[in-house]
């Protein structure tokens, strides 16, 4: 039997009361995930590990759930998700980018932080799949960011599924707490200036957001958009899809994107 090769996916996190009430957020998540076969394993790049120097891999068989947020409401502190993590598949991600050439190295004590657990929380609920955490490097470039993406897309013929975890437009400073407004021309304009360029196939244009209108007040600091670029290197070319289109408080998009390959790889005995 010819097995999947698995997607892409990009998912912006909001804030991370949605894992309290993860709405249409959560069941667009749900959806998607429900209609995959055959993963083993998620490689996931979060805003919330940066690393200096070396690129970190998660390497711990049990990670801990990490609540690395504050002034919340407490049942969020109690919130676990108790996937295993995946040493084999850690080494392996570390080989992969060392052949690239970039320095890597795995960190055994590494827990999952909440861009990881709360949008796997509700596309997995079952916390059944083996977790990989993957750390951005400090500094970085965007082009940097998509070949560290393209180093790992063999492993999506292996059954691993790939996530970026960030946000397109998200300015903490600007939230409307009061209530979900709708979101400002400009965050829509933001927006869209990055949907348009995922759609070309070349990357390039998208590593010229910095210059894009609106740029610094979409991307205050660059670790939520940065996920992005890694997405897009992951992918290798694959037609990109929404999956999910909203916005929370006024300034936090939650725009989900996919990129799903056709092709199947035929089935290795093992
Ligand atoms: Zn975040």
């Amino acid at each position: 039997m010819a097995a999947t090769i698995q997607p892409v996916l990009f998912v912006s996190h909001g804030a991370p009361t949605l894992a309290l009430d993860p709405g249409a957020w959560g069941a667009a998540l749900q959806a998607w995930a429900g209609e995959l076969r055959g993963v083993k394993a998620i490689v996931m790049f979060s805003a919330h590990w940066e690393s200096p120097g070396a690129v970190k891999v998660m390497a711990a068989a049990r990670p801990e759930t990490l609540h690395d947020f504050g002034g919340f409401p407490e049942a969020l502190y109690r919130m676990q998700y108790p996937a295993p993590g995946d040493p084999e598949l850690a080494a392996r991600v570390v080989a992969l980018l060392r052949a690239a050439g970039m320095p890597a190295e795995p960190d055994p004590d590494r827990p999952l932080d909440h861009g990881a657990w709360v949008p796997l929380r509700s596309a997995f609920p079952a916390a059944g799949i083996p977790v990989v955490q993957v750390s951005m490097p400090v500094p970085r470039t965007p082009r940097q960011l998509f070949d560290l993406g393209r180093a790992l897309a063999p492993l999506r013929r292996e059954g691993v599924l790939i996530m970026g975890s960030g946000g397109i437009v998200h300015n903490l400073r600007l939230l409307d707490w009061a209530g979900n407004s709708a979101p400002d021309a400009w965050a829509l304009g933001f927006e869209h200036w990055v949907a348009d360029r995922l759609e070309g196939p070349d990357p390039a244009p998208l590593f010229a957001a910095a210059k894009a209108p609106s740029y610094a007040m979409a991307v205050p600091t660059s670790e939520h958009f940065d996920p992005l670029y890694f997405a897009v290197g992951a992918a290798d070319g694959a037609p990109v899809r929404t999956v999910f289109d909203g916005w929370q408080h006024g300034s936090l998009s939650l725009r989900i994107w996919s990129w799903d390959t056709a092709e199947t790889v035929p089935a290795t005995h093992s």
